[in-house]
Formats: structure tokens, sequence, C-alpha cells
């Protein structure tokens, strides 16, 4: 498809308000996630979408456990399940063979989207190098990551998401050592982007801007070839906090700057919502603390502790090569005069 043809599809898939957004929905009551739960607001708004002519793909995770109970699902689109670290390969797969069958002509010659999604476990841990071999061939699929920092349905515990210093089954505070999860959330966007040079879109977002995320799934789409979005997703049984909190912890990890929102379009870095602001100085980043002190999972933090936290955060804005997406200078790498 040339330039032209595909801004132009991009520029009709986006959807100006919350009112023009379709009414239809494929993915429906008859789920079992928890009260409050984000990752299931991404799976209606990635249905919504996307819309009827779609394939659904999701890798074992909570949000394989808690919709495909035996004799009831939600899905009303066609709906396939991964083991864990499978979801590259089948969105690579399905994508392979819906176009090997429109070539034969088994099948009339149509857009079907193809979607998988992946937990933070499934996604960025074990499934990243199958998500990379997705990245890698000209095919048209949408990778999703639902991070809800933890691998959620089998009892939280740690992943590579997992933020500094929350406690999860496998992360208690104890006597001896307060702080056991050390290491920096991992930034999965940027490696995608850096590591797979011709995929034209990958974003950031949270459902707690639906109109945001809406939007990016559907320019993904329109866009094509392999592409990619990582959602941060509030998890109220994870996080330890009331569910009615769920939108207000989206909306402050965005404006404390611990989750900026953005877009890579054709090379080129586009911030959204609240990041947009405070990127280009129009808004103040909120104290982190305010996101931190509303979850159960740091309430073993002391002062030190989130100064730490904010100092991080400060530098991402402060240092980096591009605004909270890319920590090429804070690297501090010297080049060799061997
Ligand atoms: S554990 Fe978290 S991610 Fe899983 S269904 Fe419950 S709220 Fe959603």
């Amino acid at each position: 498809m040339v330039e032209k043809e595909i801004e132009e599809k991009v520029y009709k898939s986006i959807i100006k308000t919350i009112k023009d957004t379709p009414l239809e929905e494929f993915y429906t009551s008859g789920h079992r996630t928890c009260q409050g739960c984000e990752s299931a607001l991404v799976m209606r708004f990635l249905a919504k979408a996307a819309g009827q002519r779609t394939i659904v793909i999701g890798a074992t995770g909570c949000m394989y456990v808690a919709n495909t109970t035996y004799y009831s699902t939600s899905w009303i689109v066609p709906w396939v399940h991964t083991q864990l670290g499978g979801s590259g390969a089948a969105a690579l797969g399905t994508a392979a063979a819906l176009r090997a069958l429109m070539r034969k002509g088994k099948i009339k010659q149509e857009p079907i989207n193809v979607i998988a999604f992946c937990g933070d476990l499934g996604c960025a841990d074990m499934g990243l190098s199958g998500v990379s071999n997705a990245m890698t061939y000209d095919y048209n699929l949408l990778i999703i990551l639902y991070d809800n920092e933890s691998s959620a349905n089998t009892d939280i515990q740690e992943t590579s998401m997992t933020p500094f210093g929350a406690q999860t089954s496998f992360s208690r505070p104890g006597k001896q050592r307060r702080i056991m999860k050390k290491r920096w959330k991992k930034s999965v966007v940027p490696m995608i982007i850096a590591g797979h040079r011709n995929i034209r879109y990958a974003a950031t977002m949270t459902p707690a801007y639906p109109l945001d995320s809406i939007n990016k799934i559907r320019k993904a789409l329109a866009i094509g070839g392999p592409t990619f979005i990582h959602s941060l997703d509030p998890c109220p049984k994870g996080w330890d906090y009331d569910p009615r909190f769920s939108h207000e912890l989206g909306v402050l990890a965005a404006e404390t700057g611990l989750w900026p929102l953005y877009e890579y379009i054709d090379g080129e870095i586009v911030y959204n919502e609240p990041t947009k602001s405070i990127v280009e100085g129009r808004m103040k980043r909120k104290p982190v603390k305010e996101y931190l002190e509303k979850q159960g999972r740091f309430s073993h933090f002391t002062e030190e502790d989130i100064e730490y936290v904010q100092r991080m955060v400060d530098e991402m804005y402060e240092e980096w090569e591009i605004p909270g997406v890319m920590p090429i200078k804070s690297l501090n790498v010297k080049i060799s005069d061997r």
C-alpha cells in the first residue's frame, strides 16, 4: 500500500470523541475477572476498536483463565488459546495462514485483523523471543502486552515488569532485606523499536485514557505490518488497593511520569495525553509518592525508598536522550579509542 493510502486509512480510523466509539461489543459479559480489573477493559477496547472481522489470540494468563471457563466465554469474535510464551508464534502462524488461504482462493480476499495479547510474564519475559520473531516478518498482526506488573493468575509472582520494591509472593519484605525487587522495570517498547527497524507502529497506553487507547489500537491495525502496544493495567488484587481507584491509578501513573504515554510512528516519537504536556513543559509531574502511597504493595516503603523512585523518574525526563523513553544518555557509555 502506498504511503498516501496508509495515511488516509489511519486518518479515517481515528475516533474524535468517546461518543463516536462503536456501540457493538465483541468482548462482553461472562468473564470472571476481579472487580476493577483494567486488563478486562483492554480486552473490551481491543475488540471494540478492531470490530467483527478479527481473530483474537490469547496466551495463558489472567485474561485466559478468567475469560474462558469451560462452557462460558466473553469473546464474541473467534478466539485461540496459546501456551504462555506462544503468542508471537501463534499470531505469525495465523496471519501467514490467512494470507495463504486468500492467495489460494480458499477464502475471500478481505482484511481480517489478527490480534494477540499476552501478560507481562507471557510477553515481556518468556514470550519475548516469539514476539521479536513475529516483529521480523511482513505480516499484518498486532501484539498487545497487557501488563499488570506480576504473574497475577498464579498468585502474584514477580516478573521483569514488577516495579522496584513492590511486594509480590516472590518478593516479600523481610527483617533482613526490606527491598527484595531491586531492579528497575524493563522498557519493552524501546526494545521493540530499537531492535526491529522496519516496524512502523508501537505505543504505550493505559485504559484510564479510553479514547487514546482505542485510537492506538485502531492506528496499529490501520498502519499494518507487525505492530506492538504495551498497556499498563492497574490490578486491584496484585497492587492491593480498593477496586474503585483503578482509573485514578492509571492517571497517576501517567501524571507522575512513571508511565510515559507515547507512540512510535514511522521513526518518530509522538507523546500523548499528560506526557505530552510534561515533555513540552506545560505541566509539572506529580510526586511519585501520590501514586505509591495508594497501593498496599508499597506499604513497607520508607521515605528513602520513595526518594529513590523519584530520583529515577526525574532522571528519565531530565537526562535521557528521548525523555521518559530511551535511556541512551544515562548509560554514560564511553566510546572505545582502541
Ligand atoms: S488478578 Fe489483576 S489482572 Fe488478573 S483478573 Fe484480577 S484484577 Fe485482573
